[in-house]
């Protein structure tokens, strides 16, 4: 007998090192264990001879070890082990990266299996890269012969955790389901506690599938839930409408130093549209790096201004909302349209033509008046600090999907209780096959041609040292011609989150060699605000040629003499991102180069050469999708917490399924009021997913 809500510690049967393992994994109650779904499933009774092994599929060997060692490399942290495994009809190689402990752990003459895709290799053949491996003489602990692959945390051996969890799963009896039961009567589902044996002790893949589904439905329509559950709120309140002045619009067009595309006028119109209704707009602008974004949310700030009222801009650094104050600034200055900086380290107001530094109290004091533009960091919308005339909330560079995901659920009230429109511009293309079930019923505009003139930037995958030198090279002779460079590490030990020791490493390194005669700035995450702000002035002033940086330099930073980018250890970074990282350059009229340098050949070259080919975000934000799965595209592994747990790209179907059910309970009851148990959980996610 155990109830979803029992603390874990009433699982029968518990050893004291499953105890302390449970305490680690910071799991409280039964179902918070039981909602760790394995990530597959290992099917014992299929195993693969070498021999017959297909290359790039998901499969499982039971092999010998040969040989184990740790190889030389020559940068510290970088920990490589290379083996060969052999079976009685062949043998591969196999590399680890990064787990020192493998070699403590396992040693020539050890039986193991090893799960993942066999890839040829062009020096050491076939073989496995970083597979999961678990002892063959473990009990594999599958009912029938399907074994749960749960998520591996911490050093949590898998033999422990399907212990564990077996206990928990055959005790439970009991479980709250929110879900009304029409729904799941009508929609052919398990119930919870079937679901939950389903997927913990299945006897088929077919049944572990149809578990896993229930749990991707009720994760999808809960969330579907919460975010409708916003837009009728918001809707409740009504918004500022906001008259189009076509007259003054031609003005602006006009009046502004380049032409603009076809998408950005077709975006700003579509904005100018929204507002003019009484309905709160929340439109998402995705334009990728350079596309020209920042020149619509000036129009529409404008516009709002024509009508009188308000506009919050905010950016998520106190670098960004600088350059977009005096960005706004070169645009607005024809028409007196007052601006408003307020950051930790700055404030002014720039109105009638005049620049005035500002003190706290008077920055705020100036704000409350409204009938400005104000330029902040995201500080400016959470302190509740915006003018009471607030028309317009502009969210920029929310490449993070977590984060637009967030506004999406955002219903930000005016005092009077009418809802601002929301403008939120993002970076990340996010694939048409997700955005539905995203973003809810958020408007998108897609900025996908690029202002004229510019050249793409070049982008080549180097390896190792030798690539590494020819990098240099090319860095040294942009410098000669007055132009800069950017170098990017990744962080490589678990512990240096903020990446301050790579960065210094990094420095030191090129200090005294490969870069020996250069101006050498660094920037990293445990620099405070103004610390950070002092470098990348410094940079963007040429007090430095080159930059190293951790991804503190993703975020849209804008120096067109910035020509070069290398970036370390390339392999490590999702492709949208390395795209986000180069779009650091390629902002001017100037030949530009991206150097992608991988750690070895192991690195998975292929995928990095889709950025040689392609310059276009959408493309590669699909690639990334197929190779990397959901995992990369939904946030999970940048913020360590993505918006879905359960649910993949390959759900669609589940998806689609899971929307129109939360259409049909909203369509009846919009704002849940007479099902309690829905409305809560909506709000849960709601609230929870405001805080990071
Ligand atoms: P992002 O979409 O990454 O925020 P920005 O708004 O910073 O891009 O624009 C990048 C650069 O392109 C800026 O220097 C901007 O002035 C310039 N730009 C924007 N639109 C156009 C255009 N239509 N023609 C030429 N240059 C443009
Ligand atoms: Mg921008």
């Amino acid at each position: 007998m155990l109830a979803w809500q029992d603390p874990v510690t009433y699982i029968h049967g518990l050893t004291a090192q499953q105890r302390r393992v449970l305490k680690a994994l910071e799991v409280e109650t039964v179902g918070d264990l039981l909602s760790i779904l394995p990530r597959r499933y290992d099917d014992y009774s299929n195993l693969v001879k070498i021999a017959e092994l297909p290359i790039g599929e998901p499969v499982t060997l039971k092999v010998k070890i040969k040989t184990l060692n740790k190889m030389p490399t020559f940068r510290r942290r970088i920990v490589i082990i290379r083996g060969v495994l052999e079976d009685e009809t062949g043998s591969i190689s196999v590399t680890w990266f990064n787990q020192p402990w493998m070699l403590e752990q396992l040693k020539s003459g050890d039986e193991i299996y090893v799960s993942g895709a066999a890839r040829r290799h062009p020096r050491f053949g076939l073989g496995f890269s970083s597979p999961l491996w678990e002892p063959a003489t473990t009990e594999t602990l599958a009912a029938g012969n399907i074994a749960p692959v749960y998520p591996l945390i911490g050093q949590v051996t898998q033999k422990t955790l399907r212990k564990i969890m077996k206990a928990a799963v055959e005790d439970l009896n009991v479980v709250e389901d929110v879900m009304p039961p029409k729904v799941v009567e009508e929609q052919n589902l398990p119930s919870l506690l079937e679901a939950l044996r389903l997927v913990h002790r299945p006897s088929s893949q077919e049944d572990a599938e149809r578990g896993r589904r229930r749990f991707v439905f009720d994760e999808v329509l809960f969330y579907q839930l919460a975010l409708r559950l916003a837009r009728n709120l918001a809707d409740h309140g009504g918004a500022p409408q906001i008259k189009f002045d076509e007259k003054f619009a031609k003005k602006f067009v006009a009046g502004l130093p380049f032409e603009l595309t076809a998408d950005q006028k077709r975006a700003a119109w579509a904005t100018f549209q929204d507002m003019s209704q009484g309905r709160p707009m929340r439109r998402l602008v995705q334009g990728d790096v350079g596309s020209g974004k920042t020149v619509v949310a000036a129009f529409c700030a404008a516009m709002v201004y024509r009508s009188d009222l308000s506009t919050a801009f905010m950016a998520p650094t106190d670098i960004l909302a600088k350059q977009h104050a005096l960005t706004l600034q070169r645009f607005f200055k024809p028409y007196n349209i007052p601006i408003l900086l307020i950051t930790s380290s700055t404030r002014y107001v720039v109105e009638g033509g005049e620049e005035v530094k500002l003190t706290v109290k008077e920055a705020k004091e100036r704000l409350s008046r409204g009938r400005v533009v104000a330029i902040g960091t995201h500080a400016l919308l959470e302190r509740e600090q915006y003018p009471a005339d607030l028309a317009l909330a502009i969210v920029d560079e929310q490449h993070r999907f977590g984060v637009a995901q967030r506004e999406a659920l955002t219903v930000l009230e005016r005092p009077d209780a009418v809802v601002p429109h929301l403008l939120s511009m993002t970076a990340t293309p996010i694939p048409r096959s997700l955005a539905l079930t995203l973003m809810g019923d958020l408007e998108v505009s897609v900025i996908r041609t690029k202002p004229a003139g510019r050249l793409p930037i070049m982008t080549k995958t180097l390896v190792g040292e030798a690539g590494r030198e020819l990098a240099y090279r090319a860095m040294k002779d942009a410098i000669k011609r007055g132009e800069q460079a950017f170098i990017v590490c990744p962080l490589i030990d678990p512990s240096d989150k903020l990446g301050s020791k790579s960065v210094e490493e990094e420095l030191r390194r090129l200090r005294i060699g490969p870069l020996k005669d250069v101006k050498l700035l660094s920037l990293h995450g445990k620099m405070s605000a103004a610390e950070k702000d002092q470098a990348m002035n410094d940079f963007k002033e040429g007090k430095a040629d080159v930059l190293i940086a951790t991804t503190v330099v993703e975020v849209g930073v804008d120096i067109p003499n910035a020509t070069i980018m290398l970036i370390e250890s390339a392999e490590r970074f999702g492709l949208a991102q390395l795209h986000q990282l180069r779009g650091r350059i390629g902002r001017s009229d100037k030949r530009c180069t991206c150097f992608l340098v991988a750690t070895d050949e192991d690195a998975n070259l292929s995928r990095l050469k889709v950025l040689e080919r392609s310059n276009d975000g959408f493309v590669i934000a699909e690639e990334d999708l197929k190779i990397r799965g959901s995992g990369n595209v939904l946030g999970y592994e940048q913020s360590g917490r993505g918006i879905f747990k359960y649910a993949r790209p390959e759900d669609v179907a589940v998806m689609a399924q899971a929307r129109d059910v939360a259409s049909q309970i909203l369509k009846e009851d919009p704002l849940l009021q007479s099902n309690d148990k829905l409305r809560e959980r909506a709000e849960f996610i709601r609230n929870t997913a405001h805080g990071e």
